[in-house]
């Protein structure tokens, strides 16, 4: 591990991918921090922030909320002291002003991008991994109708929770606009991390499991 400098990992890919699914994981295994810009967004559209409240609408049409707005969002989140053993980026950068802003970001603290992993998956399938997730109202756990259902029905595997709750743009009709804006403004950046050398990619088709087997693995070859 780069000694005193924290790591800095980018999970890339569309909605469905299982970006937030494998950073908890990569959170566990690592003791890094999530960092993900939807779930900051999401808290400042409940809060009715001014930050909440100019991408509430954004948000429900599957759009992309303004550069500005997000990495003021990010800026604040960075700035905690929690992050120091690495973080991973879910959802973030996801266009080329943002990535451009992140390595200046990184850059004035003396860190640089460690890997951006690209987590490659077919489409159409995405549709229906967005359209059928779900997550535990008590811890987070994330579960999907048909892929990942609890080992008991209704109940949640990790803290028994038994209500759930489906995010407001996690809808069929949603996640083509999401998927639309990510070829148009996200997969480009998959061209500048390679460029800087640091691009990774993971077939994310298979189990949860083997994925994470898959990001433990690299995880664990960059930071060594
Ligand atoms: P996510 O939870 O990553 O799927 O993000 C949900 C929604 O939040 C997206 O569809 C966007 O509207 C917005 N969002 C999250 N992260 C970003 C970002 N880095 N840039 C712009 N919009 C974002």
């Amino acid at each position: 591990m780069r000694a005193e400098t924290p790591a800095v990992y980018i999970l890339l890919g569309p909605p469905g991918a299982g970006k937030g699914t494998q950073a908890r994981m990569l959170e566990q295994d690592f003791g890094l921090v999530q960092l993900s810009t939807g779930d900051l967004l999401r808290a400042a559209v409940a809060s009715g922030t001014p930050a909440g409240l100019a991408a509430k609408a954004v948000m429900a049409a599957g759009g992309l909320v303004s550069d500005e707005i997000v990495l003021q969002i990010l800026r604040d989140r960075m700035a905690a002291p929690d992050l120091r053993a690495g973080v991973i980026l879910d959802g973030f950068p996801r266009t080329a002003g943002q990535a451009e802003a992140l390595d200046a970001l990184l850059a004035a603290r003396g860190q640089a991008v460690t890997a951006a992993i690209c987590l490659a998956v077919d489409d159409e399938a995405m549709i229906d991994r967005v359209a059928g997730r779900h997550t535990c109202a008590g811890c987070g756990e994330g579960y999907h109708d048909t892929h990942k259902q609890p080992a008991k029905a209704g109940v949640c595997d990790q803290c028994g929770g038994t209500a759930f709750t489906r995010r407001a743009d996690d809808t069929a009709g949603t996640a083509r606009a999401r998927l639309k804006a990510y070829h148009a403004q996200t997969a480009p950046l998959i061209a500048h991390y390679r460029k800087m050398g640091v691009l990774e990619t993971v077939d994310a088709m298979g189990s949860i499991t083997s994925i994470a087997r898959a990001l433990g693995t690299i995880v664990g070859r960059v930071s060594a």
